[in-house]
């Protein structure tokens, strides 16, 4: 384990191997149920570079663990209508387990229709109004990936949120509001803060876990946080850059997540561990 001046290393990256060791045990005994391996079907609309990259990285992690992957390209100027329909058509197929929709998709489409024609037993990326009500009410669904590869590595480090004032900065559909709700099923009292919110710093400053998910770099100081507390950076901006100004931070902190190697890795093995449970819950 790695462990910098003070704060302790949240190896994302190591966690995500063992996830993806364990998903890939599964994927091989739910390929022999099926008579198929498990399938993530991704939609992208248009051709945003990073979305690009993004997909085809998920691509290549599928592939790693024996989950076949189809990634369905749509041209930049497809009607809110017709990314509907092939997110149906992909939700009617008994051959595609989980469906992923390439957040972001371009102005003229409406994110959510698109979302919302993802069956709520293939939204292995947790992005509809079902699975976001499922996190609200502790029920069974799946879990936004980002905030559940949190979790995970609270978990895996030991973080038990119970009773822990846990500050979270962003309150996005698939980040900010789900890593605060799923806190708060684990018994934490959370705090969201976002662009209206006024003194952030006081706020931070009395938080044990600290949560950035805001998309601008270097925005947490390192004096801002109290001493011995957990800072999970889920933020990233171009350069490898996340949302809390590292080299301070990790002088006060006593958990953190670096940027990159923290929180992303977990988000894709996350992706991949409910992809497979959803060919799981298929088969059986
Ligand atoms: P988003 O939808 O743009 O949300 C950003 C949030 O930050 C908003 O709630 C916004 O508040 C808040 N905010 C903006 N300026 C602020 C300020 N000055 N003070 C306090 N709050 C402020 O972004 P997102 O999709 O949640 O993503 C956030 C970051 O996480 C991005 O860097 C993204 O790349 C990263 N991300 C990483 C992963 C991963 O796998 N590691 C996955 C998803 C996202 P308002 O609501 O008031 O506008």
């Amino acid at each position: 384990m790695d462990q910098a001046d003070g704060a302790r290393i949240m190896d994302g990256a190591a966690a995500a191997r063992r996830s993806l060791e364990s998903t890939s045990l599964r994927a091989a005994v739910v390929s022999r149920k099926l008579g198929r391996r498990p399938c993530l079907a991704a939609v992208l609309v248009g051709d945003d570079p990073s979305s690009v990259t993004y997909v085809r990285m998920k691509q290549r992690r599928c592939e790693s663990v024996g989950i076949d992957s189809r990634i369905i390209r749509l041209a930049h100027s497809s009607l809110t209508s017709e990314v509907v329909a092939t997110i149906r058509a992909l939700s009617d197929d008994k051959r595609v387990d989980g469906i992923l929709l390439q957040h972001p998709v371009p102005d003229h489409v409406d994110e959510r229709a698109a979302f919302e024609a993802i069956a709520p037993a293939k939204d292995v990326d947790g992005v509809t109004m079902h699975s976001f009500a499922a996190m609200a009410f502790g029920l069974p669904g799946f879990w936004s990936c980002t905030p559940a590869g949190i979790m995970r590595l609270l978990d895996v480090y030991g973080v038990d949120p119970c009773g822990l004032h846990a500050v979270v900065i962003g309150r996005s559909p698939i980040l900010g509001k789900p890593i605060g709700m799923l806190l708060l099923a684990k018994s934490a009292t959370v705090t969201y803060c976002h662009s209206y919110s006024r003194g952030l710093p006081e706020i931070v400053g009395s938080a044990d876990i600290v949560v950035a998910a805001v998309g601008k770099a270097n925005f947490v100081r390192g004096e801002w946080l109290k001493r011995g507390s957990v800072v999970i950076d889920a933020g990233y901006s171009s350069g490898d850059t996340g949302d809390v100004a590292f080299e301070e931070a990790r002088g006060v902190a006593a958990l953190i997540t670096p940027v990159p190697g923290g929180v992303g890795p977990m988000t894709i093995a996350m992706l991949l561990e409910q992809t497979t449970l959803a060919a799981e819950r298929s088969a059986s």
